[in-house]
């Protein structure tokens, strides 16, 4: 049995099949898989035993469940009640979640089932899922090659069918960028359009969950559920969710100059993404070349911003209230910094550091609050390239997966692998991507459809039509 959208295991049940079946499908394919270090941790007593209990639920009580079959693996950064959180790193190597984040509450009211936890980089920072303290995630499409990151772990577990849809969460691409590596469709919702509230804060006005899954539809189902508003997170916007109506007009698509002229775009990655763009034109859609001078602007507002976040946030890992305490340490001194500098590795240091530094007295205007003014101008320049047109065209990444090291002797390329997806996170707009399959090739370019703020259902519209 082999099952990878939620369409293909509804059907399973409409005919009769058990969920306890479905769920015992993917433990086995997990297990299988375990080279590739996936999953932190699978849940398989617990999930078997819900799966038993949703096979013995009437038929008017399964109605009552859209995502009955919906089985989720979730990053390990979202807060599950009574099961460990670690952030992929040793600061929170044992810590226990003591409640449930909104999203993955709304899912599992739905029918979903947790199967497990993913591997992800340390605290969500990194492109590549080399950073977690439990080791790389290998990419399933080809395990020589990184399946990008942070969300690395949820892209990997969505395409190598180990189950049917994965939580990621989006602070600069963390979804997109693995997603594109992966071969699979993630979605990064308008800001505030998910609750933040069971989600560890890395970047607190950048980040959001999202699915990764096999199609369109599948995100546009869970978005549903998960989206709304949430009286415990402030910053949650109180919209609801509209249906939209079905697209049948040729759509108006823009794509950047700055983009197409990118340097350090991979040739292949170029070539398919035109491909894509001439085939749309072929089918009548209108892409229009505007400028955005901005674009070299993005990643260092990004990585100033992002950073002096992270280093506020970050604060709270004292070795004193939880997480990982040093079993060297003697007075209160030593216990902030021996655990601090024993629990974190390298890369959260690093933006911890820089975080520290932009904010510092001396360099706070020169750096944070100079970011903040481009981050506004960022915000009015995308909603400009966005007037009249129905998307915003994009690769996901400029490069194809890069195999393991190649960008460990210089965290700067590293970071430019989010050249073009930070500014859906500064603006706060919504953007999904889409995989471009490669002829001859295991791996997939990608292709990154972004819309106006709020306006996540039309983008989930457009690109089922575009898919
Ligand atoms: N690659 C980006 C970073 O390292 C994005 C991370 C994310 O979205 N969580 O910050």
């Amino acid at each position: 049995m082999r099952f990878s959208s939620l369409g293909e295991v509804q059907a399973h049940l409409k005919a009769g099949g058990q969920m306890v079946d479905v769920v015992d499908a993917f433990l086995e394919r997990i297990q299988a898989t375990s080279h590739l270090n996936i999953f932190l941790e699978t849940f398989d007593a617990e999930v078997r035993t819900q799966a038993e209990a949703q096979d013995k639920l009437r038929d008017e009580q399964k109605a009552k469940l859209p995502l009955l079959g919906l089985v989720l693996a979730i990053k390990d950064n979202i807060a599950y009640k009574g099961h460990i959180m670690s952030a992929g790193s040793r600061m929170l190597e044992n810590f226990r979640s003591v409640y449930t984040a909104t999203a993955l509450q709304r899912l599992m009211d739905a029918g979903a089932l947790v199967i497990g936890r993913v591997n992800c980089d340390e605290f969500a920072m990194g492109s590549s899922n080399e950073k977690s303290y439990y080791g790389p995630v290998k990419n399933p499409l080809d395990p020589e090659r990184v399946p990008g990151g942070s969300s690395g772990g949820s892209a990997a577990a969505v395409a190598a069918g180990l189950c049917v849809a994965a939580l990621g969460t989006d602070t600069g691409g963390s979804i997109r960028q693995p997603a594109a590596f992966c071969g699979v469709v993630g979605m990064k919702p308008t800001y505030g359009r998910v609750s933040r509230y069971g989600l560890l804060a890395y970047g607190s006005s950048f980040d959001q969950i999202g699915p990764l899954s096999r199609n369109v539809e599948d995100a546009a189902r869970i978005l549903q559920v998960m989206a709304g508003n949430d009286p415990q997170d402030s910053s949650s916007l109180d919209v609801n969710w509209i249906e939209p109506k079905s697209l049948s007009r040729p759509l108006k698509l823009v794509v950047l100059k700055e983009a197409m002229e990118f340097q350090g775009m991979n040739p292949k990655v170029k070539a398919a993404f035109e491909s894509r763009l001439a085939h749309w034109k072929s089918q009548g859609h209108t892409v229009e070349v505007r400028s955005f001078p901005l674009l070299n602007s993005l990643v260092p507002t990004y990585y100033v911003l992002s950073t002096a976040e992270a280093s506020s946030n970050l604060g709270r890992y004292d070795g004193i209230h939880y997480g990982f305490r040093s079993p060297d340490a003697h007075d209160l001194e030593s216990t902030y910094r021996l655990s601090r500098s024993q629990g974190f590795g390298a890369e959260v240091k690093r933006r911890i550091m820089t975080g520290t530094f932009v904010l510092s007295s001396t360099y706070f205007d020169a750096y944070y609050l100079q970011a903040q003014r481009v981050r506004r101008k960022i915000r009015e320049a995308t909603d400009s390239l966005l007037q009249g047109a129905d998307a915003l065209v994009l690769p996901t990444s400029p490069n194809l997966p890069f195999v393991f090291g190649e960008n460990d002797a210089d965290p700067v390329a590293m970071y430019m692998e989010d050249a073009f997806t930070v500014q859906a996170n500064l603006a706060g707009n919504p953007a999904i991507s889409l995989p471009i399959a490669i002829e001859g090739s295991p791996l997939f370019a990608s292709v990154q459809l972004m819309s106006d703020r709020g306006s996540d259902e039309e983008l989930l519209e457009i690109a089922r039509r575009l898919a």
